[in-house]
């Protein structure tokens, strides 16, 4: 996907700290088109603090008066909306519009994605200049995200998308036994501490980074409960074969 065909639009933005926020997430995700809509305060120091290493972002912003004039030459408009409205628009969620946003740019459009106001999000005329509305489906209790969070979801899906086939498939969620539980890991871990002791493959005056690589490794495999008592079963008789041979040479001592 050319992000270079993707615009985030920021009407009326009232907190600077906002529009750093919102280059921040826009660059993060591989964004960089960012075009402001009379703007309360900007440039402002707030808005190069929180933008932090996208202050790039920030210096090619655009400003411009209008909404109109930020959209004139797109071929897809997506509004964001906290809430529905009075007169119903097609809306989708930020995973559905990126596969609009993609399917566009792929034919070479321009594509503004709208942002609103902090205290009153967009106006119904201007949700009304924009093909889609997008709404993340946000807990009804309280719906609003912030201006930054909400671009930078919006801006994630756009890169999930983006990276489709190149993500590596999730595990299979489907296994034959429990995984194992911190608690019982750590059981392991004082089990097989005390085996290398015995057996003086650990020496507790000099015990080096052994316990942490081991850690390491066993929290790479993610061990199920049953390779786990496997692994306590050998430790188990680990510790009685050493104990036996110990006896065993204490025998031909004393004899
Ligand atoms: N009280 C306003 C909230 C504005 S929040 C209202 O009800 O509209 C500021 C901006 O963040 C919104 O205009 C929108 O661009 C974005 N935003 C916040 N929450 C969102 C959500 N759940 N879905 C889509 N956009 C959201």
């Amino acid at each position: 996907m050319d992000s270079a065909n993707i615009r985030i639009v920021l009407v009326n933005t009232t907190h600077p700290g906002n529009i750093g926020g919102a280059a921040r997430a826009m660059k993060n995700m591989g964004l960089s088109r960012l075009i402001l809509v009379a703007p309360r305060k900007f440039p402002h120091e707030e808005a190069d603090w929180r933008a932090a290493g996208a202050g790039d972002v920030l210096e090619q912003a655009v400003v411009v008066d209008s909404l109109a004039e930020a959209i004139a030459d797109c071929q897809l408009v997506i509004g964001t909306s906290a809430r529905g409205r009075r007169i119903p628009w097609p809306v989708l969620d930020p995973r559905r519009c990126a596969v609009e946003v993609q399917a566009s740019v792929s034919r070479n459009e321009q594509v503004a994605m709208v942002f609103g106001r902090e205290d009153r999000g967009l106006t119904n005329e201007e949700l009304q200049a924009c093909n889609l509305h997008l709404h993340i489906p946000s807990h009804e209790d309280y719906p609003s995200l912030n201006l930054a969070m909400a671009v930078q979801v919006v801006s994630y899906e756009l890169r999930m998308l983006a990276l489709d086939g190149q993500l590596p498939e999730a595990a299979t969620d489907e296994w034959d036994a429990p995984f194992s539980s911190v608690e019982n890991m750590e059981r392991f871990y004082r089990h097989l501490e005390e085996t290398l002791v015995l057996i003086d493959f650990l020496d507790p005056a000099a015990p080096r980074q052994l316990m942490a690589r081991l850690r390491r490794l066993y929290g790479r495999l993610r061990l199920d409960e049953m390779e786990l008592n496997i692994l306590r079963g050998i430790l188990t008789e680990t510790q009685r074969a050493a104990a036996a041979a110990a006896a065993g040479k204490q025998d031909r001592n004393t004899s």
